[in-house]
């Protein structure tokens, strides 16, 4: 797969946005470190460099109420803000929540939601702040999120030739959970990863201090979001398929269906896990420390290279293109 050919997608249209606004500027007392096209926007005031970033939720689009219990969407809901905050090496600060709900989802199913969102908030230290609130047929949930650090922000454009890959945890566990409801076979896999991600802040920020050169999070599929950070870098990978950490559901899955693991494991979003490029030296010293400071595994699956495409190298040497798919919402 080549990567020096004009976005398309829902990156196209982001770009057409960027550039139909033009250059950012800023009032005075603040530096713009990354506008749009990174996990987060990045504002420098003084010493503290601000993290702001939002992700919707749509019903019919990201999730179905007959699918999702309503206290693991308001998890979810900020999670997956989170997981932007954790791609930059930062903390998070406060959340503005907006919700648009029809009327069957202002009792019960709102008590619940929020109890959700609100357990995830305490468990990484989050305050919700504010929103706004209004009524529509379908629910809508949009998350922003004010995250904080001292220092440089982790952007995707940094990536080297010669860097080594990491990913964090395990990948396709989502996928899986989507598929066997779509199958309607929910009770044959575990929806935990789909319904709950775990948001990598720990392992963002020890990455960022042990010298990463540009990280993302994994939102759209591995095949989806790696060429991002290529792009963004202007470099390209060969990833070995033998070393990509399958989630067991996922393997599953595939093998119950006649599918390639890999393949279906890197094709679809939501895991939520952390892709980080870094030199050798400090990619090893990552691969050493990490996992025993934060419990979440982490795995070499490849490398950066000089020319502008990306590969999935089979065991065998073969290598395959790595265009796959991975989830965009403005494509086939
Ligand atoms: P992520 O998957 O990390 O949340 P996205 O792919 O949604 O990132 O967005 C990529 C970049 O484009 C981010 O910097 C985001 O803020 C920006 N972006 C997305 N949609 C818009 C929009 N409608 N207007 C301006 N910027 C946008
Ligand atoms: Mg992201």
């Amino acid at each position: 797969m080549r990567l020096d050919m004009p976005a398309e997608g829902e990156s196209a249209l982001i770009e057409r946005i960027a550039r139909r606004v033009g250059q950012a500027s800023v009032p005075d007392a603040f530096r713009l470190v990354l506008g749009i096209g990174d996990d987060t926007a990045a504002l420098q005031i003084g010493e503290q460099t601000l993290l702001w970033t939002a992700d919707m939720l749509l019903e019919g689009v990201h999730f179905r109420l007959d699918w999702i219990d309503p206290a693991s969407l308001g998890w979810k809901s900020l999670a997956v803000n989170l997981s932007d905050i954790a791609a930059m090496g930062g903390t998070p600060v406060g959340a503005l929540l907006s919700l648009a709900l029809p009327a069957e989802c202002t009792g019960a199913w709102l008590d619940a939601f929020v109890d959700g969102l609100a357990e995830c908030a305490r468990a990484y230290g989050v305050a919700l702040l504010g929103g706004d609130t209004n009524r529509a047929e379908q629910v809508v949930i949009d998350v922003s999120l004010l995250g904080v650090m001292a220092g440089r922000p982790m952007p995707r454009s940094g990536a080297r030739p010669g860097d080594w890959l990491l990913v964090t945890g395990a990948l396709g566990g989502s996928r899986a959970g989507l598929h066997a409801l779509m199958a309607g076979e929910a009770s044959a896999i575990d929806l935990t990863p789909h319904f709950r991600p775990i948001p990598r802040l720990q392992v963002g920020a020890r990455a960022r201090e042990l010298g990463a050169t540009a990280m993302m999070d994994i939102s759209d599929g591995l095949a989806a979001d790696l060429p991002k950070l290529l792009r963004a870098s202007g470099v390209g990978a060969v990833v070995y398929a033998a070393q990509v950490p399958v989630h067991p559901a996922a393997a599953h899955w595939a093998q119950a269906h006649g599918l390639d693991p890999v393949a279906f494991a890197i094709a679809g979003g939501e895991d939520y896990e952390l892709l980080i490029a870094a030199p050798p030296s400090a990619a090893q010293q990552m691969l050493e420390c990490i996992p025993a400071k934060t419990g979440v595994s982490l795995t070499h699956i490849g490398e950066v290279i000089a020319a502008q495409e990306v590969w999935l190298q089979r065991a065998d040497s073969r290598r395959e293109s790595f265009a796959i798919g991975g989830w965009d919402h403005f494509r086939a």
